[in-house]
């Protein structure tokens, strides 16, 4: 038995036997999964009773407790993993991520700072210039790995009002003339109203402009937003554009919103989150045209690039306002260098080797890799979308991204009934939503496991959950 806390490092033959143990554990687990249920199967309240039993007043065998956690886990939430898991863009996670995760979690680098860590930093900085690239922004470009989207949201919004006035650096939104305004539209993900509570512009300065109808931002809509605000005093700050969004895969006009923010000099930001996976994809890219215009961009790497939780990426043109925002110097750290120290050029201090997780997946399956992968969900999801067609459902949306906003023929069941017979039911997942004010149900295609046989078992559910 393992009490003693560091004891397994004194002993490699019992770590490597841990090791092994979990690896087998989990492998077995995963298995279970994906010929299980999809949703939560536990007995909530024993399991709470359980955990209420563990006061941490004695130790437990190492093994045993890992078998605990295992067994626990694979009843206990909503599996990604699982090949009928249709719901938002949470991934199952390549295995190339999960090896990254276990190494970086080994060797547990510091990458707040450079001098700490040179290799993790530099694989970081790595593959964040590779993406920029790709998307086709200038050399000077750069940015860096996030605990997710919301946070290289909020880094955008960070960098966008300093840029907005010198002076917001020390005297904050005190220093703008009014009330700052970002534009985003209805349809975006709405962390942007947490983002403005949190910089401290307040809610109100979220202005959710309305869509086309097809769930893209009107940009007669944003102008006249625009202009409105001009004339009232206001301050608008920056369009943040949606490519790709969360309930319907839909791309803001790029192009359209780069004009407007050039013209008014606004900071011009594209949320990316999900649909930046189509960067993997030649025949898909085009999909985001005009996203290397965007002063900013977020990308997950926690979605359709398929690593484990917690990695977004921050992209920008302007990296000295980021080195801008976040400086700052202390005696305790070993360096303060802007140009490489990421404590001063990112939310986080401490931080994670996240980009590992990226690092390693594409080094093994190349940008083909994940263009297959991408690709695969498209043609998946058109597989899906034609048979309900032909059963007389509609597709709201039109999105050639991997997710689809279904209407089931008139005279069947609520939308509520369905999505939750076929959730009960336990064999896939899928959600609903509204999409233009209809509602609708969503099903999105994220994990690379799921085949053509998953995409039929879905459409025959759905169509005999309608009818019942
Ligand atoms: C998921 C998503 C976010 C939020 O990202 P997190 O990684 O969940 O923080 C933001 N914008 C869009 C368009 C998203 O799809």
């Amino acid at each position: 038995m393992v009490t003693e806390l560091y004891g397994e490092y004194r002993d490699l033959h019992t770590r490597s036997s841990i090791d092994r143990h979990v690896t087998e554990r989990l492998s077995q687990a995963l298995l279970d999964v994906s010929n299980g249920a999809v949703s939560p199967t536990i007995d909530v309240d024993a399991f709470r009773a359980e955990l209420a039993e563990m006061d941490f007043g004695s130790p437990h065998a190492a093994n045993d407790m890992i078998d605990w956690v295992i067994e626990k886990m694979t009843t206990g939430q909503v599996h990604m993993t699982h090949p009928r898991h249709f719901g938002l863009f949470n991934p199952a996670p390549t295995h190339a991520a999960e090896c990254a995760d276990r190494i970086a979690a080994a060797f547990n680098p510091q990458t707040c700072v450079w001098s700490h860590a040179p290799v993790a930093v530099d694989i970081e900085a790595h593959v964040i210039a590779r993406f920029a690239s790709r998307i086709g922004l200038p050399g000077s470009a750069g940015g860096h790995f996030t605990s997710g989207g919301s946070e290289a949201n909020h880094t955008a919004l960070i960098c966008a009002l300093p840029r907005a006035h010198p002076d917001y650096a020390a005297r904050g939104v005190r220093a703008l003339d009014g009330q700052p305004c970002v534009y985003a539209s209805r349809e975006s993900h709405l962390a942007w109203l947490k983002l403005a509570h949190e910089t401290g512009i307040g809610r109100d300065a979220v202005r959710l402009i309305d869509t086309d109808g097809n769930g893209r931002m009107d940009q007669r809509m944003l102008r006249s937003a625009i202009q409105r605000d001009l004339a009232q005093g206001n301050v608008p700050i920056m369009i943040a554009a949606t490519a790709g969004t969360t309930n319907a895969g839909r791309v803001d006009p790029l192009h359209d919103c780069a004009d407007i923010a050039r013209r008014h000099k606004l900071w011009m930001h594209a949320d990316a989150a999900w649909g930046g996976g189509l960067i993997a994809s030649e025949r898909l890219h085009s999909e985001l045209a005009g996203i290397e215009r965007a002063d900013s961009i977020t990308i997950d790497a926690h979605k359709w690039f398929a690593t484990t939780m917690g990695a977004g990426m921050f992209l920008t043109q302007h990296t000295d306002l980021l080195a801008n925002a976040f400086q700052v110097s202390t005696s305790y750290m070993p360096s303060n260098d802007q140009s490489v120290d990421l404590y001063v050029n990112s939310m986080q201090w401490s931080r994670r080797f996240v980009g590992l997780r990226l690092f390693l997946a594409l080094a093994i399956a190349g940008w083909q890799g994940f263009a297959a992968h991408v690709e695969r969900g498209v043609q998946l999801m058109e597989r899906l979308t034609g048979t309900m067609l032909n059963h007389g459902w509609q597709v709201a949306n039109d999105s050639r991204m991997a997710v689809a906003c279904l209407i089931p023929p008139t005279a069947s069941r609520p939308i509520t009934d369905i999505v939750t017979q076929i959730v009960d039911d336990n064999q896939h997942w899928i959600s609903q939503t509204r999409f233009e004010n209809t509602p609708v149900i969503r099903a999105c295609i994220t994990n690379g496991r799921s085949d053509e046989a998953d995409i039929d078992c879905l459409a025959t559910a759905l169509e005999a959950a309608r009818q019942r």
